[in-house]
């Protein structure tokens, strides 16, 4: 678990602002959703909270400590993005293992924890095949299997949904839900879908043009007579 402060952060492309003093905290174990229109700023603030992404001026601290002074392979994060980024000539075994074995994870502790991963989103039948015999929403429970093995503190979406068609949206959006419930950590969540704001959101983010416009629980935001 970790709590995520975003500290009047910026962030400029050349004149262009695309992000201007954001100031959101994120409490360990929350569920928040990121929403708002295209352009707004949600995927350029995601990346820098992943640090794929420089900071322009002010601060992202996780645990109280400020992400670019900690090493990047210490930090803890991890992204599932929209297009799933699956290795193709890997099977799902080798995909979710990837990252483990870049660490020098000992085999048998490699092969418990995707097996568990597999276990947790209902792919253990399907250890041995290659992400293009999956369903589009097996390749994102794969995706997001490969996170869960870095047992991160931190997990980001970016519109994970959006591939998929609006049956399984709704299928995947209470898995990712029941996901956080048996996880237990802190999970931010990029969509420019309102409803699934609404649905999976323990507090939602509004931006609008590089600006947080609003904050608050669905209720709040949404429920207002
Ligand atoms: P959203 O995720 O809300 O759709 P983005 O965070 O992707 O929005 O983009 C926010 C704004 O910043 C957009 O206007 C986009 O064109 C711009 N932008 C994003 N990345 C870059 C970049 N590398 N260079 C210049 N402009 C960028
Ligand atoms: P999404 O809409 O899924 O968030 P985009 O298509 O906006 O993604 O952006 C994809 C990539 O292109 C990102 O890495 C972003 O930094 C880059 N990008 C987006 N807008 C611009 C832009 N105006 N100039 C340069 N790069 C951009």
């Amino acid at each position: 678990m970790a709590r995520v402060e975003i500290r009047k952060l910026h962030k400029h492309y050349g004149d262009f602002h695309a992000l201007r003093d954001l100031e959101i905290t994120m409490e360990d174990g929350e569920f928040v959703v990121l929403v708002g229109p295209s352009g707004c700023g949600k995927s350029t603030l995601l990346r820098m909270i992943a640090g794929l992404e420089d900071v322009s001026d002010g601060e992202i601290l996780i645990d109280g400590r400020v992400i670019n002074e900690v090493d990047s392979k210490d930090r803890d994060i991890a992204m599932v993005f929209q297009n799933y980024a699956l290795y193709p000539h890997m099977t799902v075994h080798d995909n979710m293992a990837f990252s483990m074995k870049l660490r020098r994870a000992p085999a048998d502790q490699i092969r418990r924890e995707v097996e568990a991963a597999a276990a947790t989103l209902g792919l253990s039948d399907h250890l041995k095949r290659y992400p293009k015999q999956l369903s589009g929403g097996q390749r994102q429970r794969v995706a997001m299997g490969r996170a869960i093995v870095r047992k991160p503190k931190v997990f980001l979406f970016d519109e994970p949904l959006s591939n998929l068609d609006a049956k399984l949206r709704v299928k995947m959006r209470s898995e990712i839900r029941s996901l956080h419930r048996r996880l237990g950590n802190t999970m931010i969540y990029v969509t420019h879908d309102q409803v699934e704001a609404l649905t999976m959101a323990d507090r939602i983010v509004v931006m609008q043009g590089g600006v947080v416009e609003q904050i608050g629980s669905p209720l709040e935001l949404y429920d207002r007579p």
